[in-house]
Formats: structure tokens, C-alpha cells, sequence
């Protein structure tokens, strides 16, 4: 494949960005199931999720402590996967560096020949504490992506993921579509969620992803990103859906250094699936295409203090 004929940074045209937006349906409402129905496949997929919530994973496993080392066969068979293989190494020269001042990137995929992509997982709609258990158990690293009004009646849960080494990232207050909104509203919608998300989880957000990705590349939003203090915005190339990505390459394949995007959403959302199933159903989508999950912000140098 071509790399070098990929731009790692994308720019949407507004048409596009309309049909991005239908099709993630990066909501926590009822207009996401109606999007994603049409990208379910109907033979279904591999039996590779785990069970229900309420026919849960046995109780036998410790919650806090003890947990299994990354690639152990016994934690993944636990949720009816087979371990992905470990991430490769943080490389030392970050294909991405971020600068203190100015006008911040816009990117969808990171530079990079490790065969890896990175998990993202937005708005916080859903909190099922077996989702904690298994990336306690998987040790699959992910960038959580946070909207203030969706996640602050619980924002201890989040706080369970980030002690795995999970960052946490700027996606507005209440989820609004930034282009719609005039520029006092989009700094005002980044600025007090990384205020809130900063004194919750004692570091400021060091990324911001725009609702449905919308207004990502225009000079409005480029500037309230840098009045509040992310330093880069960060969109996707493949979307989770229930059973598998969707996907804006056309030949709907993963490359290295691919951004996934996925929700926290729960059997509402997901036509009766779980978080953990959804989560399971993606890794084995991943892991088919020969990749692993590797950590978004160990290819990412943050600027200097
Ligand atoms: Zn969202």
C-alpha cells in the first residue's frame, strides 16, 4: 500500500463531513441505532464477545490486583477472545510533535509502519463497570475522548480507566456542532470542558476532537483550540459500529496508524450488545487484519513545559 499517497492530515470537504456525521452518528441519542442498522452485517459475526452483562464473565477474577499480564491467554479467553500481540515498543522519535503555540494539527492517522492502530472512545454515555474488568484484564490501551455533560454525573468511572494508563481528552461540553455555533460558544464549549476535565483528572486534555468531527479544519475552531489549551484535534479514519467498523478507505481495510473511533454506548445504543461485546467484536476486526492497539499518546510528543 501507498502510504506516501496519504495525507496524515485530512481535510473534509463540508458534503463530506454532513455524511460523516450521519454515518458515525456520534451521539449518545436514538439516531445512532437508525445510522448504524444499515452497517450491520446480516449473516452476523463470529461468536468472538463476550457475554452478556448479566451472564457476565465469572466473578472468579480478582477486581483490583492480580491482574493478568498483557497477551495472557487465560485473561482474553475470559472474554472469548485470543490475546492480541503486544504493542511494539514506544518509538523514541515521535511521528507526531505537538508545539507549544499556534495553530494546532488536524489528524486522522498517525505516520508510522508498526502494525498498529489506535482505539479512541468518546462522549461517556455509557459506564458498565465490566468494561473496567476487561481492560483491567486486556490491558488494550485506548484514548478516551470526554463531554463534560455526558460523563459528569460519574466521572469516577473514567477515572478507573485512566489508573490503567488511559488518557483522557477534550470533546466539548455538551457536544455541540461546532460549525453551527459562533466562536464565543466553540471556545467557551472547549474552554470550560478542559477546565472541568483538567480538575477532575489532573491533567489537562492534550487533544480535542469536534463532535462529528465537524468544523475540524476551519480557523474558528483552530483558534478556540488553542485559546483553551489542547494542542492538536484528533479525527478518525474507521468508525465502530456494533459488529464491525466502518470504514473511509474504499477498500475497507486498516492501515498502520489508522484512528479508530468508538463510542461508550451501551445495549440502547447497540441493538441489545454490550459495551464489552462491542469492544470484544472490534479487537477480533483488528486483530483479523493482522494489526494490534497500541497507545495513541506513545506516538505523540507533547510540547515542551
Ligand atoms: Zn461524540
Amino acid at each position: 500500500m501507498n502510504r506516501q499517497a496519504r495525507s496524515r492530515t485530512t481535510v473534509y470537504a463540508a458534503g463530506a463531513l454532513a455524511l460523516l456525521a450521519a454515518v458515525t452518528g456520534c451521539t449518545s441519542g436514538g439516531d445512532s441505532g437508525a445510522a448504524s442498522a444499515a452497517l450491520v452485517p446480516a449473516s452476523g459475526s463470529p461468536a468472538t464477545a463476550a457475554p452478556s452483562r448479566s451472564a457476565g464473565p465469572s466473578p472468579t477474577a480478582s477486581p483490583t490486583g492480580g491482574a493478568p499480564a498483557a497477551g495472557d491467554a487465560a485473561a482474553w479467553a475470559k472474554w472469548h477472545l485470543t490475546p492480541l500481540p503486544p504493542a511494539p515498543p514506544a518509538p523514541a522519535d515521535k511521528p507526531v510533535k505537538l508545539a507549544r503555540t499556534g495553530p494546532v494539527p488536524v489528524f486522522s492517522e498517525v505516520k508510522t509502519s508498526d502494525k498498529v492502530v489506535f482505539v479512541t472512545i468518546d462522549d461517556g454515555a455509557e459506564k458498565d463497570p465490566k468494561f473496567v474488568e476487561m481492560l483491567t484484564d486486556l490491558k488494550v490501551p485506548v484514548s478516551m475522548f470526554l463531554t463534560r455533560d455526558i460523563v459528569k454525573d460519574d466521572y469516577g468511572y473514567f477515572k478507573h480507566l485512566q489508573a490503567l494508563g488511559n488518557h483522557i481528552h477534550n470533546h466539548t461540553v455538551d457536544h455541540a456542532q461546532m460549525s453551527k455555533v459562533p466562536p464565543e460558544k466553540q471556545k467557551s464549549e472547549i474552554c470550560d470542558a478542559q477546565a472541568a476535565l483538567t480538575q477532575q483528572y489532573g491533567t489537562p486534555p492534550l487533544l480535542f476532537r469536534p463532535p462529528y468531527g465537524d468544523g475540524a479544519n476551519t480557523p474558528a475552531l483552530n483558534t478556540a483550540v488553542q485559546q483553551c489549551g489542547p494542542r492538536a484535534v484528533v479525527l478518525w479514519r474507521e468508525s465502530m459500529q456494533i459488529h464491525d467498523m466502518q470504514y473511509q478507505a474504499a477498500d475497507k481495510k486498516l492501515r498502520a496508524g489508522d484512528i479508530v473511533l468508538a463510542h461508550f454506548r451501551g445495549p440502547k445504543d447497540l441493538k441489545g450488545e454490550t459495551m464489552t461485546q462491542m469492544f470484544g467484536e472490534l479487537l477480533a476486526r483488528i486483530q483479523e487484519q493482522g494489526f494490534t492497539v497500541a497507545r495513541l499518546e506513545d506516538y505523540i510528543e507533547a510540547p515542551a513545559a
